[in-house]
């Protein structure tokens, strides 16, 4: 009998582990998806906000792929149990599903801060698409939004907000903005940009309730001095989806526990993406990274094994990037670990910054900030994060490059960065052109 697969999440982890079982697998096997939500990527819902790109562009495989794939698709439904002795799983419907494989891929959503008014009308989550079709039926040119929370997520929808010709307030509980992306003086240096675009920072805010006014929002705040809005958009941090996981012996840690190959503590299930507590590239320790590369070579990884191939994980960078009014700002790797060598260097002016970090003659991380219109960021954002990526001996360069880390592009070549990363996949086979495939593998 063909093999039974079960994959749990349709999203870029489950997505990506389907396509992977399909080109991998040397018979055909049956693949049943199920999943709470029609398979699309969140990465783009900042497109769909400004309206960059339509609804419709937001799916990553219509009902038509998955058939072409031969996948018997449960959407709009979700599990709420996994019988793993029994291999079966139930779902919301009553119905169940026996498996010989499955994957967890169910990723997570966003969590509100705990306070009075926080669910109220007029205050929004930006995580799912329909959090994000709520939000677009609120702002409109004019709109006060505020954003509480200044972390990675929050960065990538500024844009979006402002181009709808919206104010915006951020307000951040911590002393700074972007605290778990970059270090004090980059975030000092974007604070100051954000300043200049007409975007107020408050830092070291603690809201205490959100209340409603003749329609509008009144944020107050512990240390006094109200905001009042037309929008709220919390973007206060994240939780895995695991709850329906729970009494079964599959064991959680912050994410799913996993070995080298993404199997989970009972060796018929994997999991992968945002609920999976995969392996740091850098530290080599098991961490959850909550991003869109990870959970792409997460599913990788996993559609191969499922697939019958013994493909081992070494792990993924954590790589963040975004765009903020035309200024680009990105770390990578180990960009706050303390023991390591670091040299920077600041051209307030500009604004650019620059902060690398090595472990011997390794980068093991970085931050870059620079305007977008100066072509050498643009560059040095792939040179860096390929320096950090391919781990490769620096020799003599690095010397070179803690004398002038604005001069990246000569310790990029010389060291044959390119050649190390290039010739083979995640999943340790020759790279394709562009092309032969959807999507670069
Ligand atoms: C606005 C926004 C911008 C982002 N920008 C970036 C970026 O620029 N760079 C970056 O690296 N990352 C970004 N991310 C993060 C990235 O989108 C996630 O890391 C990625 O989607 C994780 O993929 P996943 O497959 O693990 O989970 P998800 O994409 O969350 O998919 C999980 C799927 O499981 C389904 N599901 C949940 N529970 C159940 C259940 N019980 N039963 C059945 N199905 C279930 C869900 O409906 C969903 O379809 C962004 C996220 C958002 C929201």
């Amino acid at each position: 009998m063909a093999a039974r697969h079960l994959v749990i999440g349709g999203g870029t982890a489950g997505m990506n582990a389907i396509r992977t079982i399909r080109e991998e697998e040397s018979e055909r096997s049956s693949i049943t998806l199920v999943s709470a939500e029609r398979p699309y990527s969140r990465m783009v819902l900042p497109y769909y906000l400004d309206r960059s790109i339509a609804e419709s562009h937001v799916f990553t495989a219509t009902g038509k792929v998955l058939a072409d794939w031969g996948v018997t698709a449960h959407l709009g439904k979700r599990v709420t149990a996994l019988d793993t002795s029994a291999s079966a799983c139930t779902l919301d419907d009553g119905t169940t599903i026996p498996y010989d494989d499955c994957l967890i891929a169910t990723g997570s959503s966003a969590v509100r801060a705990p306070v009075p008014g926080a669910d109220g009308r007029g205050v929004h989550s930006f995580w799912t698409l329909d959090e994000a079709r709520g939000v677009i039926a609120q702002i409109q040119p004019g709109s006060h939004v505020v954003m509480v929370g200044a972390g990675f997520i929050a960065f990538t929808i500024l844009n979006s907000i402002l181009s709808l010709g919206a104010k915006l307030t951020i307000v951040e509980i911590a002393p700074r903005i972007l605290p778990r992306m970059i270090d004090d003086t980059g975030a000092a240096l974007v604070q100051a940009w954000l300043k200049e675009h007409g975007v107020a920072v408050r830092t070291g805010a603690k809201v205490a309730r959100i209340e409603d006014v003749k329609g509008r929002r009144r944020l107050k705040f512990a240390a006094g001095g109200d905001l009042v809005c037309d929008v709220v958009i919390m973007a206060t941090g994240i939780k895995t989806n695991l709850e329906w996981l729970k009494g079964s012996p599959v064991k959680v840690n912050q994410g799913i526990v996993v070995d080298e190959y993404l199997r989970s503590s009972v060796p018929n299930v994997y999991a992968a993406g945002d609920v999976a507590e995969g392996r740091d590239l850098i530290s080599q320790k098991a961490a959850v990274h909550a991003i869109e590369p990870t959970a792409q070579e997460h599913g990788r990884i996993v559609g191969a094994n499922m697939a019958g191939k013994n493909v081992r994980y070494r792990g993924s960078l954590i790589i963040n990037i975004v765009e903020v009014c035309h200024l680009d700002v990105a770390s990578f790797g180990a960009w706050d670990d303390t023991g390591a060598e670091a040299a920077s260097s600041v051209k307030a002016d500009r604004p650019a910054y620059r902060k690398l970090l090595w472990r011997g003659d390794r980068l093991t991380g970085a931050i870059i900030l620079g305007r977008s219109s100066d072509i050498w960021t643009v560059n040095d954002v792939g040179m860096l994060k390929g320096l950090v990526q391919s781990g490769v001996s620096l020799g003599r360069w690095k010397a070179y490059l803690k004398k002038n880390p604005f001069d990246v592009k000569p310790a990029f070549i010389a060291a044959k960065t390119t050649s190390t990363l290039l010739p083979e996949t995640v999943l340790g086979r020759p790279s394709k052109a562009p092309g032969e495939t959807p999507v670069a593998v």
